[in-house]
C-alpha cells in the first residue's frame, strides 16, 4: 500500500490537488472535512454534534474523528493505498492513525504539507466563501478560528511526522498544475522505492 497525508492549512489547496491525486494514483479519498460535511446534510446524531464545532471554526473532538478513519480503514480492505486529506490535524489523531495503520501491517509513506502563505490563504478562502456555500468560509472570525487552531494543534502534526523523516514541503503557491506536478515528482519518487 502507498499512503500518503496531504496536510496544510486551511485554503492550501488539499481538496483540489486531492481529487487529481486520486484519479493519478487509484488512491482512496478520506477527507474528514467531507466526511463530516456528508454527516451533517444526513442530519445524523454524529453530523449534528459535528457542526457546532465547526460552524465556530474549531476542531472536531478526536474521538469522533478517528472513530470515522477506522470504519473507513475498515470499510476498503482493498485499497492499493489511502489519501488523508485533513487528518490528522491534532497530535492524538497522528498516533491513533500511526496504530491503526499498524493493525493492518501498514504505515504512512510520506507527509506532502504545502506551503502558501498566511495573506494568500485568507485570500482564497474569503473568495471560496463567495461561491462554495461552505458558511464557515464566509465569516471573517470563523476563517481567523481555523487559522489559529490550525497553529496550535495541527502543526505539531507535521513534527510527529517530521521525527520519523517523512515530511515533505512542496510549493502550494502558483497554477494547480504546476502545484500538481511538485507533488507528483515527490510520490514518484517514493513509489518506486516502495
Ligand atoms: P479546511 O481545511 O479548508 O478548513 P476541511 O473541510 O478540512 O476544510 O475542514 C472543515 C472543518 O471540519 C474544520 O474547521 C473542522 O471543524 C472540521 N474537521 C475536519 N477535519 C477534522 C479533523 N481531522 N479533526 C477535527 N476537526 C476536523
Amino acid at each position: 500500500m502507498f499512503n500518503l497525508i496531504l496536510f496544510g492549512p486551511p485554503g492550501s489547496g488539499k481538496g483540489t490537488q486531492s481529487e487529481k491525486l486520486i484519479a493519478k494514483y487509484n488512491l482512496k479519498h478520506l477527507s474528514t472535512g467531507d466526511l463530516l460535511r456528508s454527516e451533517i446534510s444526513r442530519k445524523t446524531a454524529l453530523g449534528l454534534e459535528a457542526k457546532k464545532f465547526m460552524d465556530k471554526g474549531q476542531l472536531v473532538p478526536d474521538e469522533v474523528v478517528i472513530g470515522m478513519i477506522s470504519s473507513a480503514l475498515d470499510a476498503n480492505p482493498g485499497a492499493v493505498g489511502f489519501l488523508f486529506d485533513g487528518f490528522p490535524r491534532t497530535a492524538a489523531q497522528a498516533e491513533a492513525l500511526d496504530k491503526l495503520l499498524e493493525l493492518k501491517n501498514n504505515s504512512i509513506n510520506v507527509m506532502l504539507a504545502l506551503d502558501v502563505t498566511e495573506e494568500e490563504l485568507v485570500k482564497r478562502l474569503v473568495k471560496r466563501g463567495e461561491t462554495s456555500g461552505r458558511t464557515d468560509d464566509n465569516n471573517g472570525n470563523v476563517i481567523r478560528t481555523r487559522i489559529i487552531e490550525y497553529h496550535k494543534k495541527t502543526s505539531p502534526v507535521a513534527d510527529h511526522y517530521r521525527k520519523a523523516n517523512k515530511v515533505v514541503l512542496v510549493k502550494g503557491e502558483g497554477s494547480v498544475d504546476d502545484i500538481f506536478k511538485g507533488l507528483t515528482k515527490e510520490i514518484d519518487a517514493r513509489m518506486k522505492k516502495s
